[in-house]
């Protein structure tokens, strides 16, 4: 018989081509199983899980000042890392990550926006308080 690949001849009792050592079909020998169509391989996706770790650090950690910015941001950006990438196992947590990272982030600005008004007000009626105070020094001084 001859080579399938590099068509020498080989002679019947061989099992392997003498030149370039390709295995030779036994007719005898049962057909080779069907070659299974295999799924890609689904990696763990460690960014998507990062994203879902910043968006839960968002969503906890809402009342704290500054902080809601750093890990909405990053979960953000991982969470859209995580599931723009392909045979992803964690595109559930890359996903839901992304959710928590934007709901903390709007969390932590109405957060933030309850603390600051009362301040700012308190503040502003201070300031006009002193100054109405300051006016009628003002007036009084002149007369
Ligand atoms: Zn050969």
């Amino acid at each position: 018989m001859y080579c399938n690949k590099c068509g020498s001849y080989i002679p019947s009792k061989r099992t392997v081509c003498s030149n370039c050592g390709t295995p030779v079909p036994d007719p005898s020998a049962p057909a080779p199983a069907p070659v299974v169509e295999t799924q890609p391989e689904k990696r763990p996706n460690g960014i998507a899980i990062a994203g879902l770790v910043m968006g839960i650090l968002t969503i906890v950690f809402c009342w704290v000042p500054g902080l809601p910015v750093l890990t909405g941001l990053l979960g953000l950006i991982f969470s859209i890392a995580g599931i723009a990438k392909k045979n992803s196992r964690a595109k559930g947590a890359a996903v839901t990550g992304l959710i928590l990272s934007i709901a903390g982030t709007i969390l932590s600005i109405f957060v933030m926006g309850a603390i600051l008004v009362p301040q700012v007000n308190k503040y502003m009626a201070k300031a006009e308080e002193a100054k109405s105070y300051l006016q009628t020094m003002e007036t009084s001084g002149t007369d």
